[in-house]
C-alpha cells in the first residue's frame, strides 16, 4: 500500500506505508479513488502553515469506496463516500450550537495530523459522508471544497439581481462564481490571472471579469473575498456599497489596513467564514445532484497519483484550477 508522505516542506515522496491495523467497530477502511489538491495542501507542501505537524501524510479532499466496515458503522461495504476532514469534539460550547467548524478542538487532517493521500486509509465513520448515485466520481471529489463555498455564500443571502464582486479566482472564488450565478446575481470577478478569469467566465452566462486595477469607483452589494492577500482584502472593503456585505474566505497572516471610518459610517457587515459543517456537506450534495449545475470547469485535470510531483508543481503554477490525483 503506497502513500504520499511529506518528510519536511518540499520533501514529498511516494512510499510504502506501514500495514494498516485492524479497524475498530466505528471505523471504515477506504480505498481512495480521487484526491483533490487543495490550497492548504500546497501551503503545507511549501512550509507556510506554522502548525503543520511534519512529517505527515498530506491530503483531505477525497472520494473513496468502503472496503471494510466496523460493526457499528451505518454504511455498507462498496458505498462511495467523501471524507469530512476536520475533526470536532461534539461537546464544546460551539459544537453544542452546531458550529463544529469553530470547535476549539478542531483538527484539520492532512495539516496537524496524517491526511488521506494513500491507496487505503482507516477513518472514523462519523467523518464520512455517502455520495448519492446521481453524482459521478468527478463531481463527488468537489463536494468538500464546494461545501466551503456553500457555507460562505449563505452568510450573504445573495438575491437575484444583486451585484456581487468575487475577489480571487482560486477554487473557492471559482465555486463562488458558479453558486452566485445560480442565485441570479450580476457577477464581477476580480483577479490578476487571465487564465483563472477565463475559467470564471465558463461558470456563468453573465460573468464579467476584470483586473483589480480596472475597478474604479464601482460599488457592489456583496463582496466575496477569496484571495486572502492584503491588497485584495483592502480592495474588498473599498468596493462594498454602504449597507453592503463582505464575506471573508481568504486567509493571510499579514497585516491589513482596516478602514474603520467606512465600515462604521457605511454600516458594512463583514462575515468571516471558515470551512463547513456536516449540514453544508449535505447542502453541497443537494446542489451537485442537479446535473445542470456545472462545476466541471473548476476541475482542470485528473492525473495518476504517481505523478504527484508534477501535479503539486502544476497546482502551484497558477495555470490550473483544481487538480485531482487518481489513486
Ligand atoms: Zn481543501
Ligand atoms: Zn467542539
Amino acid at each position: 500500500m503506497l502513500e504520499l508522505y511529506l518528510n519536511n516542506p518540499s520533501d514529498l515522496v511516494l512510499r510504502e506505508a506501514k500495514a494498516l491495523p485492524p479497524i475498530a467497530e466505528d471505523e471504515v477502511k477506504l480505498k481512495i479513488v480521487y484526491g483533490g489538491i487543495c490550497g492548504s495542501d500546497l501551503k503545507v507542501y511549501k512550509g507556510l502553515i506554522s502548525y503543520a505537524a511534519y512529517p505527515l501524510r498530506p491530503g483531505h479532499e477525497v472520494l473513496g469506496k468502503i472496503i471494510e466496515a466496523g460493526k457499528n458503522v451505518p454504511h455498507k461495504v462498496g458505498a462511495r463516500v467523501v471524507v469530512f476532514p476536520n475533526t470536532f469534539c461534539g461537546t464544546c460550547e460551539y459544537c453544542a450550537q452546531g458550529k463544529t467548524n469553530i470547535c476549539t478542538l478542531k483538527q484539520p487532517i492532512g495539516v496537524s495530523s496524517d491526511g488521506v493521500f494513500a491507496q487505503e486509509v482507516i477513518i472514523e465513520s462519523k467523518y464520512i459522508v455517502p455520495v448519492p448515485d446521481g453524482i459521478d466520481d468527478e463531481r463527488a471529489v468537489l463536494i468538500e471544497p464546494f461545501a466551503v463555498t456553500v457555507h460562505a455564500l449563505k452568510k450573504a443571502n445573495i438575491q437575484k439581481g444583486n451585484s456581487v464582486a468575487i475577489v480571487g479566482c482560486g477554487t473557492e472564488g471559482l465555486f463562488s462564481v458558479a453558486l452566485a450565478n445560480k442565485f441570479g446575481a450580476n457577477i464581477t470577478v476580480i483577479d490578476i490571472n487571465p487564465t483563472k478569469l477565463a475559467i470564471a467566465r465558463r461558470l456563468g452566462e453573465n460573468v464579467r471579469t476584470v483586473h483589480p486595477k480596472d475597478i474604479k469607483d464601482e460599488l457592489f452589494d456583496v463582496v466575496i473575498e477569496a484571495a486572502g492577500v492584503p491588497e485584495s482584502i483592502e480592495q474588498s472593503m473599498n468596493i462594498v456599497k454602504p449597507g453592503g456585505t463582505i464575506v471573508a474566505i481568504g486567509i493571510t497572516c499579514d497585516p491589513v489596513n482596516y478602514p474603520a471610518l467606512k465600515i462604521v459610517r457605511s454600516e458594512v457587515t463583514i462575515y468571516g467564514s471558515i470551512i463547513y459543517t456536516l449540514k453544508d456537506f449535505a447542502e453541497a450534495i443537494e446542489y451537485l445532484k442537479d446535473s445542470t449545475f456545472d462545476l466541471s470547469p473548476v476541475l482542470s485535470k485528473i492525473v495518476p497519483y504517481t505523478e504527484f510531483h508534477q501535479a503539486f508543481e502544476d497546482a502551484l503554477s497558477g495555470n490550473f484550477a483544481k487538480i485531482a490525483l487518481k489513486f
